[in-house]
């Protein structure tokens, strides 16, 4: 169970998220704080540090994610597990309104959606200014 990520390693997690952060979609040329590589499945839960188990996040989205890999939603018995950047399709669970809100389309967008509180006001604010100037 190593925390340890080369730089080998970095980067591939970097390029192949088109350095944007794998849930909320901001670029990290865009953002004043340094991205994160976070571990989808936490070490904690068992994850391991290989590619399929690495996502490119925005410290907003890791820190709020943290080592939880489900939450509950509204309505819905069961945990509901979070999007998982190496095997679901973005588009598939989300799709950003010109107001600048992610919107979900799935459950697992929905637990995503609240427990990374993708739609904090000031990030609302943040991605109607990068659609406004098509950055986003
Ligand atoms: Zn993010």
């Amino acid at each position: 169970m190593s925390r340890y990520i080369s730089e080998a390693l970095r980067k591939l997690v970097i390029e192949r998220a088109l350095y944007s952060c794998e849930y909320c979609r901001i670029h990290s040329e865009n953002s004043f704080f340094t991205f994160h590589i976070e571990h989808i499945v936490s070490l904690k839960h068992g994850g391991k540090t290989i590619p399929e188990n690495l996502a490119f996040a925005c410290p907003i989205c890791n820190l709020n994610k943290g080592t939880d890999i489900a939450t509950f939603v509204e309505d819905v018995e069961d945990v509901v597990r979070f999007f998982h950047p190496r095997n679901d399709n973005w588009d598939e669970h989300f799709e950003i309104q010109q107001s600048g809100l992610i919107s979900h389309k799935t459950l697992i967008g929905a637990s995503t959606v609240k427990t990374l509180n993708l739609n904090h006001p000031d990030s609302i604010i943040e991605r109607r200014e990068m659609i406004r100037l098509k950055l986003l």
